[in-house]
C-alpha cells in the first residue's frame, strides 16, 4: 500500500503558473481513460491557484496556494457519488470515473474545496488525478511537480519512510489547507500564511527620515517576538494568528519607548510611527 501526496511549500511558490499551465497542457483535449476524459477549454483548472492578498499599500504581499485535489481520506465526493462512480485508487488517489459519473452534478459540490468542474458538454464532474495515467506508465512525478522551477512541490509516497516528502513531512512543519473540512487530505503545505504586523519607525526632528536599527518586540498570547527596524525603519512580524491580541513595543536610546496595542482581525499596517527624544 502506498498514499500519494504531494507537499506544497507556499514560501518558496512565487507564483509562475507553470504548474497551473502544465496541468492545462496535459489535459485539455487529452483523455485518459478511465481516469479522466479531456478538460474544456473554459473553466476548469483541476490545479487551481489561489492568490491571497494580504496588507494594504505600502505594505501589501501576495502569496499563491496551488491547490490540487487533496485526495481526501474521508472524502465527501466519494459518498456523494452513486454508482461508485467516485472511487479510491490503492495508492491513494481519488478518481471521477467518467462513465459512471455522467449526469451526476451533485459531485461537484461536495467537494468542500471546490476543485471539482463540472464539464457541460460531455455533463461529466471532472479533477486532477495527480495524473494517474502517468504514474501507471512508471513516470515518476505529476506535470505540475515536474514544471515547477523553485522545488516548491514534492511529490511521493507518504507510507515509504525513505522518501523526500515523508521525510520532510517529519521534519517540517506540515499543516493542512482548511483543515475545519475535517476530510483528512493527503495534500500536505508547508508555510500557508498567517497574519502579519508591519511599521515604518521615524525619529522626531527627522520625518521622512529612516530609523534603522531600532529595536521593536511584539508580545502576546504564547509569542514573544523581537527584531530591528531595516535601513529604511521598516519592520515586520509575520506567522500572526487571526484573532490575537498584541503589543508592539518600540524602543530606541535616547527617545522614549512606545506601546501600540493591537487587535487582529487582518494584516496590520501600523503606518509611522514616530519616536520622541527624552
Ligand atoms: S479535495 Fe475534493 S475532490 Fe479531492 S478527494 Fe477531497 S473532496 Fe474529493
Ligand atoms: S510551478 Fe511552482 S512556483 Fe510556479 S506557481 Fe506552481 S507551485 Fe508556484
Amino acid at each position: 500500500m502506498s498514499r500519494y501526496s504531494i507537499l506544497i511549500d507556499v514560501t518558496k511558490c512565487n507564483g509562475c503558473y507553470n504548474c497551473f499551465l502544465a496541468c492545462r497542457d496535459e489535459y485539455y483535449g487529452n483523455d485518459y481513460l478511465p481516469y479522466s476524459a479531456a478538460q474544456p477549454l473554459n473553466d476548469n483548472f483541476w490545479l487551481k491557484m489561489k492568490e491571497i492578498e494580504r496588507g494594504t499599500y505600502p505594505k501589501p504581499k501576495l502569496s499563491y496556494i496551488p491547490t490540487p485535489c487533496m485526495n481526501c481520506e474521508t472524502a465527501p465526493c466519494i459518498d456523494a457519488a452513486k454508482n461508485g462512480a467516485v472511487y479510491r485508487r490503492e495508492d491513494g488517489i481519488v478518481i471521477i470515473d467518467p462513465e459512471k459519473a455522467k449526469g451526476q452534478e451533485r459531485i461537484v459540490n461536495a467537494c468542500p474545496y471546490r476543485v471539482i468542474y463540472w464539464n457541460e458538454e460531455k455533463q461529466i464532474p471532472q479533477k486532477c488525478t495527480f495524473c494517474a495515467h502517468r504514474l501507471d506508465e512508471g513516470v515518476k512525478l505529476p506535470r505540475c511537480v515536474e514544471s515547477c522551477p523553485t522545488g516548491a512541490m514534492v511529490f511521493g509516497d507518504l507510507d515509504d519512510p525513505q522518501s523526500e516528502i515523508a521525510q520532510l513531512t517529519v521534519k517540517l512543519s506540515v499543516e493542512d489547507y482548511h483543515p475545519e473540512f475535517e476530510t483528512k487530505p493527503l495534500v500536505k503545505y508547508v508555510g500557508i500564511p498567517k497574519r502579519f504586523v508591519a511599521g515604518e519607525v521615524v525619529f522626531r526632528g527627522q520625518e521622512g527620515e529612516c530609523a534603522p536599527g531600532v529595536s521593536v518586540k511584539l508580545s502576546g498570547g504564547d509569542l514573544d517576538l523581537e527584531t530591528v527596524t531595516d535601513l529604511f525603519g521598516d519592520f515586520e512580524f509575520e506567522g500572526l494568528e487571526s484573532y490575537g491580541s498584541y503589543k508592539v513595543t518600540v524602543s530606541a536610546d535616547g527617545y522614549e519607548s512606545k506601546d501600540i496595542e493591537i487587535k487582529m482581525f487582518k494584516d496590520v499596517n501600523l503606518g509611522e510611527i514616530v519616536l520622541e527624544p527624552r
